[in-house]
């Protein structure tokens, strides 16, 4: 028979996808003696079973849990339900990978109108007892009976008014027991049932509810952003409750074992005394700060301290842990692996090489190239005057500025609308995921560092300030204030999530500068991998950042891009409406010389690595009016100065943008058809690159040039333009004496290209694809403008698992680059080969380009260090098996 139920004495770390991530843990920690309160772990398995059998609980699921709980009450000599010495549990979800916050938990389970009295003997502590009974009330009504927590803080708050009280503490034995009568009043009223008093009828809706909430509306949307599959299930723990919330000599906390914001060595974290778990973690109180610990209960602190290093040891990582004291005694409820910010886990990281914990590629992998965004962002220049309005705690590092907002909601709205905003709420709760996505950064008057959506924020890399209790927020009228100022919806803030200040207005901000550690690990990165990293950069002040961020080269300048300059698009207006080649040629010999000058700048930046050039691409009407715009001043003309010269002028633009305009811009006369048809400008430009080269070269900086042809998909068209290539350049060299070596190739960015790139290597002598223009063309979907039409549906409803335009498609895009790799190889065993499409710059796409054996990745300026550890993550998972993998 399949076991479904596992002790915690029968589990280890191995068994995750079994015993989800919480699970795992507790039973590892259990087996390494730590004071863990006993219990059991139902499998994600069971979860699936119950989905499949249309949310059944099955017979054999029902008989393990009914033996592991008889081996509960044993060892812990309690029985569920028992008058005299109850059981009580916690029921929790825990899913493979973790999702703070996003699933539900009961505590105190086992509570009944009897037990409670029971308890109350026991701990010689009614007015702990009848709170304890009224919080499971409470919580087992929200999550399994599905009331709105609103009936019951309404009603609690009513009763602290009657009696005058301003804060919990002060009710009463009595008073609770009011409030158990009205909660069960509540619950008479809502759902037409009395509070379920059978403990094991209670511990049944509760798995059954736990079982749900994976498919909540807030499980389902944290596992879309962190592409968790919804396959996974979640696994369901049961556990012995201890009591944070006994009285003064008792409490709860969470610690990390290194600052999980800048991964300084040193337990961090946050406790409240006389508390029960949630209270720290839903961010309600604020909590005092852990080394607080260390003078209120010296011993407990040593011995947290101990443990936390124990644990930390044990596991080779940071460690995020939630304890409990009851009466003085430590338990440890939960560890897993700390979330961190990028600059933690960098830091941790090298730290922990340093320690001789873990060794380099470790290290590497256990940083998510794209958390290294939040690095290279942008923070307040120290050198701006700042008047912080106030201050919170700062939560998650980074700057922004934004209009204030105080709704998930409206924050994801205007988001969409393309405004930057800062999502400003009372505290942050799970259910504002949505309006933390959207927004810049998010600030909350209440809650702590690891409140839930906090820690959310912080692995999205976004800036996040909590307990910022000076801030007063009127929700309704849609402002805050702070002492005598007002912010209302819409005003511009800065907030800087580093140091915990809010800024009115806007503030001025500089790049980051990287530390240290940051550039040892990439360095590190460096030596591992085995494909190199280039940036797509079009001017020689991007060269020059990509050069700083380690690009290995250029893999793509976009020389259109050198056209579109203000000052330059007259001149190519010019280009474009000559009647005649030598009327083309006096412009275009004006464009040589701009051109020429940002190809020495780009080729000096670089210091002899190659630069990769493209010929222009785009169709010639995207440099011209347009042309609904043209035509209403024409006719406004043709009314107001039908005499005009300026009339005439604009006619004949706007008969040139007619001739021009095409049906399908994007499979129209554009990349090298450009170049058969008007080669005097591919020769310009040409003309540009090899008198920038020689120039460098005279300034004894060595030079690498490789002309780039685009959207070839014929081998004639490439070899023309090889020929066209070669002659100017061979008319450069020889005029001016200086030789050097430059490469030719191709784009390779439609289909026909890579189904006959045997006969294209005849001419190429590398490929770069460009799978921008290959996914448009392998899919048929216009990449202009496929996602705000369709594409995000398809997404949605998984007719396709992504965006194609965003990760590369192996199935089809990614079989085309391997026939393509494959085949040019086989012509050209030397031929080099790169992608320059976005996906060169993110890391699915760039473990598939490593591979299918290519060169090099290109990607823009800021994801080159992203791409540099993505790289060496996929040579250190994949090394030795490019090829055969991907067959
Ligand atoms: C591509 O098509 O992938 C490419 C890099 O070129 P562009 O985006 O300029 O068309
Ligand atoms: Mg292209």
């Amino acid at each position: 028979m399949e076991k479904y139920v596992y002790l915690f004495n029968e589990g280890n770390s191995d068994m995750r996808n079994i015993l989800g991530g919480k699970g795992a843990n507790l039973a590892e920690m259990t087996n390494i003696g730590l004071p863990v309160p006993f219990g059991f772990t139902i499998s994600t398995q069971a979860c699936n079973d119950y989905y499949k059998a249309g949310k059944k609980i099955s017979d054999t699921v029902e008989q393990q849990i009914l033996v592991a709980l008889e081996q509960l009450e044993e060892k812990t000599g309690k029985k569920l339900g028992d008058v005299t010495n109850p059981l009580l549990v916690s029921v929790r979800s825990g899913s493979v990978f973790s999702m703070p916050g996003m699933m539900d938990t009961v505590l105190n389970l086992g509570m009944n109108d009897e037990t409670v009295k029971a308890v109350a003997r026991l701990t010689n502590n009614e007015r702990f007892a009848y709170d304890s009974y009224r919080r499971f009330i409470q919580m087992f009504s929200n999550v399994v009976l599905g009331i709105d927590l609103f009936y019951f803080e309404q009603f609690l708050e009513e009763t602290r008014e009657k009696k005058g009280y301003k804060v919990d503490p002060e009710l009463t034995a009595e008073d609770w027991q009011e409030v158990i009568a009205g909660y069960k009043a509540i619950v008479k009223r809502q759902k037409k049932i009395e509070f379920p008093q059978n403990p094991q009828e209670q511990l049944f809706l509760a798995i059954r509810a736990v079982f749900d909430s994976w498919n909540n509306q807030r499980a389902i949307v944290y596992r879309r952003i962190h592409k968790i599959p919804d396959s996974l299930g979640t696994a369901v723990n049961v556990q012995s409750m201890v009591f944070g919330n006994m009285g003064n000599d008792s409490g709860t906390g969470v610690a990390f074992t290194r600052n999980p914001s800048t991964g300084e060595h040193q337990l961090y974290g946050e406790y409240l005394m006389n508390a029960q778990g949630e209270d720290v973690v839903a961010g309600i109180r604020t909590p005092e700060a852990i080394h607080v610990l260390e003078k209120e209960m010296p011993d407990v602190y040593k011995k947290l301290l101990a443990t936390c290093q124990l644990l930390e040891k044990h596991y080779q990582d940071m460690q995020d842990i939630e304890f409990t004291i009851e009466r003085g005694e430590l338990f440890i409820l939960q560890t897993r692996n700390g979330k961190r910010t990028a600059q933690a886990a960098v830091q941790i990281g090298v730290d922990m090489v340093r320690e001789g914990i873990i060794d380099k590629e470790t290290a590497i992998l256990r940083v998510d190239p794209e958390q290294l965004n939040q690095l290279l962002h942008r923070r307040i220049d120290q050198t701006a005057k700042r008047v912080p309005l106030t201050k919170g705690l700062p939560a998650s590092p980074g700057a922004a500025t934004g209009a204030v907002v105080f709704d998930a909601d409206e924050a994801e709205q205007l988001g969409k609308e393309g405004k930057k905003v800062i999502l400003v709420r009372p505290e942050t709760t799970p259910d504002d995921i949505h309006g933390i996505v959207a927004a810049e950064a998010v600030v909350t008057s209440r809650g702590g560092m690891t409140s839930h959506a906090a820690v959310v924020a912080r692995g999205m890399g976004k800036a996040c300030i909590c307990g910022c209790e000076s801030l007063k927020i009127d929700l309704k009228n849609k402002l805050f204030t702070v002492g005598d100022t007002v912010v209302k919806y819409g005003d511009i803030i800065t907030i800087d999530g580093s140091t915990g200040e809010i800024m009115l207005g806007g503030v001025a901000m500089i790049e980051p500068q990287l530390s240290e550690e940051f550039k040892l690990l990439l360095s590190w990165a460096d030596q591992v991998r085995e494909i190199g990293v280039r940036a797509n950069a079009d001017n020689p002040v991007d060269a020059r950042k990509a050069f700083e961020f380690g690009a290995g080269g250029i893999g793509l300048c976009r020389t259109e891009h050198m056209f579109m300059d203000p000052k330059r698009i007259p001149i190519v207006q010019s280009m474009i409406l000559a009647e005649n080649y030598e009327d083309r040629t006096v412009f275009l010999d004006q464009l040589l010389i701009m051109q020429q000058g940002d190809f020495e700048g780009i080729f000096e930046a670089m210091e002899g690595h190659p630069v990769t050039i493209r010929l222009l691409d785009p169709p010639m009407h995207e440099f011209l009016p347009d042309k609904e715009e043209l035509l209403v001043e024409v006719t406004k003309l043709q009314l107001t100065a039908p005499d005009s010269p300026e009339l005439a002028e604009k006619e004949r633009l706007l008969k040139k943008v007619n001739q021009l305009s095409e049906f399908n811009p994007m499979l129209g006369h554009r990349g090298c058809r450009l170049g058969i048809i008007y080669p005097e400008i591919y020769e310009m430009q040409v003309r540009a690159i090899i008198n920038a080269a020689v120039k460098v070269t005279e300034k004894g900086i060595p030079v690498k040039p490789e002309i780039m042809i685009p959207l070839v998909g014929h081998v004639n068209e490439l070899k023309r333009m090889r020929q066209l290539v070669e002659e100017t350049a061979e008319q450069v060299m020889s005029a001016t004496g200086v030789y050097f070596d430059y490469l030719v190739g191709t784009m390779i960015e439609v289909p026909r290209a890579a189904l006959t790139a045997d006969r294209i290597a005849e001419q190429a002598d590398f490929f770069s694809f460009g799978t921008n223009d290959l996914t448009q063309t392998t899919f048929g979907f216009s990449r202009d403008d496929a996602e705000g039409k369709f594409l995000q549906t398809y997404i949605e409803q998984k007719v396709l698992p992504e965006n194609p335009f965003a990760i590369l498609d192996r199935e089809g895009v990614g079989k085309l680059i391997e026939m393509g790799v494959t085949l040019g190889r086989k012509t050209k065993s030397n031929l080099k080969t790169g992608i320059c499409g976005e996906h060169g710059g993110e890391k699915s796409s760039i473990e598939f380009c490593y591979l299918a054996g290519l060169d090099y990745v290109s990607c823009s300026p800021y994801r080159v260090p992203l791409a540099r550890l993505a790289a060496a993550q996929a040579t250190i998972q994949h090394r030795g098996s490019i090829v055969e993998a991907v067959r």
